[in-house]
Parts: C-alpha cells; structure tokens; sequence
C-alpha cells in the first residue's frame, strides 16, 4: 500500500494520514498518525488492506481528490535520518574516490525533513554549491540493534524516495566533514508515499534527476556498493535503529559538482527527483529568508 501525510488545502495545518490509491491518485483518509501505523506493522497495514478490499466503497470513507489535499512528507519527526555516502559504484567512479570499504555514514537532523510540492529555501549568503542528490529511502518498521543482514529486511516497514540536498564548498570548508553542508532546512526531502515493502522489490529500482526538465542523474539501485540488507545491520551494530527512522541509501551519477562546468540549484529551479514503482519528489528553489530569531 502507499501511505501518504497531507493537509486538507481548505482545512489548515492539521497533518493526516492517508492511503494512496494509486501514485498521484485518490486519496482515502485513515484515523491515527503514520507514526502509530508504522509501529503497528505490516501486521496493520494487512488488516487496513482486507478493511478496504472486503469494502471498497464504503460510505463511512472520506475519499479526497488530489486537488483538495497537499501532501507534506511521509515522515515528519523520525528520531534520525542515516545518511551513506559513496555509495554508489558509477557515484564514486565519477568524483574520483576509491569504492569504500565499510558503509560511510553520516546524521541528517530531523528538521531538514521537507515534502514535494515545498520550496527549497537555498541559504545563498552562505553558499552558492547546493547540489542535488536522489536516493532510495529505507523506512524502518522495527527497533533494530545489531541486527543479522539475513534478517535486516525484517526490520523495513516500507520504502520513500529522498532528496538529500548538500552544499558541496561547505563541506571544504568544515575539515571534510559533512554535518554542516547536509542539514539547512529543507535539505532532506522525502516522498511523496511511502511504499510498504510487501509491494515493492528495492533492489533494480531507476533513480533519475531532472533539473527545469533536463535529466541530471540516471541510476538502478543494483548499482549499491553496500546493499539495503548489509547497510541496516552496519548501522544497527553502531546506531540503534527506531521505527520511523530513515536511511538515505546513497546517490548515483550525475552530481551537478561532477559536471563540466560544475552546475548547482539556483533560484527558481524546478528538482525532480523519481525512484522508480514509488513516485516523484518536486522542489522549487527559493531564496532562504535571513530573519533572525
Ligand atoms: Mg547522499
């Protein structure tokens, strides 16, 4: 199934929870948060789906057209976001870099979480080199310390897509490390469903950019280095894993810092960014406001 989070546009705030009938189709909303539904379990998702399929057309259903609802992301408050860097053979091959050995993993915070259809706010006093980056997003349906990679799929509750947006002079700048250059607001993007993992193989999955229509990166999931299964036992062994949180799977070729001449976001650019059998995340680039508070 695909679960989304939405606002009602005549409605305000108040985020809900909702099933997907199809990518970019109706959506039927559901009682609780996406945070209960994951800790609930496929086990959950199983009895919502016989609900549905023993009724379709039940009256007590709020079914909304897309034109009534703006999704957020899927995930607004996971206790974590895991990021992995090089993690892809053709993303390595094209900066440079040696495949690494062991995972590389890095903390994005959850406040940089944004959804498709959000402006991306680019913090342009501080740095003109944001880049784009699309990736396979792993959700995790299980507290999940130490874990076998035999049994790491055990622990997913589904899959999103992310756009895990850095400032490629910042990273220079800080003694190579990345913390700073990942975690401006809205520089993790998520959406726009999350696909449970009874539906979804995640293993030869395309991955693409697009930049105001033009294609930046083209990837297959095949092409990890770490695959899902070793990536959530490495983590796991050093990080405890919460349901909710979320790993960013790494990024294949077509970095705007690879290009020649290098490209970055500028303001107005429409990004997006696609996982194949799951959907599309869209960004608007915008100036970052420099308001003090
Ligand atoms: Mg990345």
């Amino acid at each position: 199934m695909r679960f989304v989070q939405f606002k009602e546009n005549e409605k305000g705030d108040e985020i809900q929870l909702g099933i997907e009938r199809r990518d970019g189709g109706e959506i039927i909303q559901i009682e609780g948060t996406m945070q209960e539904l994951i800790e609930g379990g496929i086990e959950m998702v199983t009895s919502l789906k016989k609900q549905l399929d023993s009724d379709p057309s039940a009256s007590d259903l709020k079914v909304l057209q897309r034109s009534k609802v703006s999704l957020v992301s899927p995930i607004t408050n996971p206790s974590k976001i895991i990021g992995i860097g090089l993690n892809y053979k053709d993303g390595a091959a094209e900066l440079g870099k040696a495949e690494p050995k062991s995972p590389i993993v890095f903390l994005k915070l959850p406040l940089t979480i944004s959804g498709t259809g959000s402006m991306l706010p680019l913090p342009n006093s501080i740095t003109r080199q944001v880049d784009w980056e699309v990736e396979l997003a792993v959700v995790i349906g299980k507290r999940a310390k130490n874990v076998d990679e035999a049994d790491a799929l055990d622990y997913v509750f589904g899959y999103t897509v992310g756009i895990d947006y850095t400032a490629r002079d910042i990273i220079a700048t800080n003694g190579g490390l990345w913390t700073l250059a990942k975690n401006f607001p809205g520089f993790s993007s998520l959406g726009p469903a999350i696909v449970t993992k009874d539906e979804i193989i995640p293993f030869n999955l395309k991955l693409e950019t697009r930049v105001n229509g033009a294609i930046k990166q083209q990837g297959n999931t095949s092409n990890m280095i770490f695959g899902i299964q070793e990536l959530i036992s490495y983590v796991s062994k050093h990080i405890e894993l919460l349901p909710g949180d979320v790993i960013l799977t790494g990024t294949p070729a077509g970095l705007g810092v690879a290009k020649n001449p290098p490209e970055f976001v500028q303001v107005g650019d429409k990004i997006e960014c696609s996982v194949a059998g799951i959907g599309t995340i869209v960004n608007t680039a915008t100036v970052a406001r420099e308001t003090k508070s």
